[in-house]
């Protein structure tokens, strides 16, 4: 039977191209949105495209919804064996005019969901003997960024658990690891002023932006069997960027 792979907030740029992919690893695959209106075209896209994904609403930030969805999830696809942890936003400032609202969201988006959605997931991965927690981490959560005081520290917070996590569970068969992607050509990205995403392409060695599908290629190498014995590691996958 096909292994059911969780990604949370799977509709975006890297998103897309992580649930694809292990698709085509043949994981059974299934995500999450919290602004419902784009799944119907996103499933249908995807569909067009020969991948049949899943695809529930839950806010990240809400506990009980996470409870909720690990419910169904269970009762309706089987048990979770890979759990991609990627849902995530920035909402940057410099710290002197960083709201206490955007520093709550950005934590509560990034950081507290990577509890919310876990808690529900890793005892029975444990139970079961197998399995792989995967937390989307960011360059900036490695060296910080000018503007994301709330984004750095939920991204290398996400770290933090990791490193703890996968010391509790590498006894049975759970891996838990960070991915620390630098600039991908996402919408996100795309978006930045092309004087300003030029300038940013200075900086990184191979002097381009990195694509979601080699993202996605390493999820799908640390969802893999092969990646039985990486765990608590923080890969970072940036183009060269020097990090630390
Ligand atoms: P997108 O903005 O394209 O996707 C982010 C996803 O997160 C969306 O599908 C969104 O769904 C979901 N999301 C946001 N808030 C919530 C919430 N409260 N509950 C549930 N889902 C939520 O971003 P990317 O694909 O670019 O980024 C994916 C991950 O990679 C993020 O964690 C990001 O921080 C990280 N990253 C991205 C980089 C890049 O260059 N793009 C670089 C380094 C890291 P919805 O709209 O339905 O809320």
């Amino acid at each position: 039977m096909a292994k059911v792979a969780l990604v949370t907030g799977g509709m975006g740029g890297i998103g897309t191209a992580i649930c694809r992919k292990l698709a085509d690893d043949g994981f059974k695959v299934v995500t999450t949105y919290s602004k419902p209106g784009k799944e119907t075209s996103w499933l249908s896209d995807n569909q067009a495209a020969g991948y049949h994904f899943h695809a529930y609403e839950c806010d990240v930030t809400d506990y009980s919804a996470c409870a909720a969805l690990a419910e169904k999830i269970n009762s309706e696809l089987g048990q979770v064996d890979v759990l991609v942890n990627n849902a995530g936003i920035t909402r940057d400032a410099s710290f002197k005019k960083l709201s206490k609202t955007d520093w709550d969201m950005v934590i509560g988006t990034n950081l507290n969901s990577v509890f919310n959605i876990s808690k529900h997931f890793v005892d029975g991965m444990a139970d079961r003997g197998w399995g792989r927690v995967i937390n989307i981490s960011s360059i900036n959560g490695q060296k910080g960024q000018f503007g994301q005081t709330n984004y750095s520290a939920a991204k290398a917070g996400m770290h933090g658990f990791s490193m703890a996590l996968a010391q509790e569970v590498a006894k049975k068969g759970v891996t838990v690891n960070t991915v620390s992607p630098g600039y991908i050509a996402t919408e996100m990205v795309m978006a930045v002023p092309e004087d300003v995403r030029n300038k940013i392409i200075a900086n990184i060695p191979v002097a381009r932006l990195g694509l979601p599908e080699e993202i996605a290629g390493l999820i799908s190498y640390l969802a893999s069997d092969l990646a039985g014995f990486m765990t608590g590691a923080n890969l970072a996958i940036n183009g060269g960027q020097h990090t630390c």
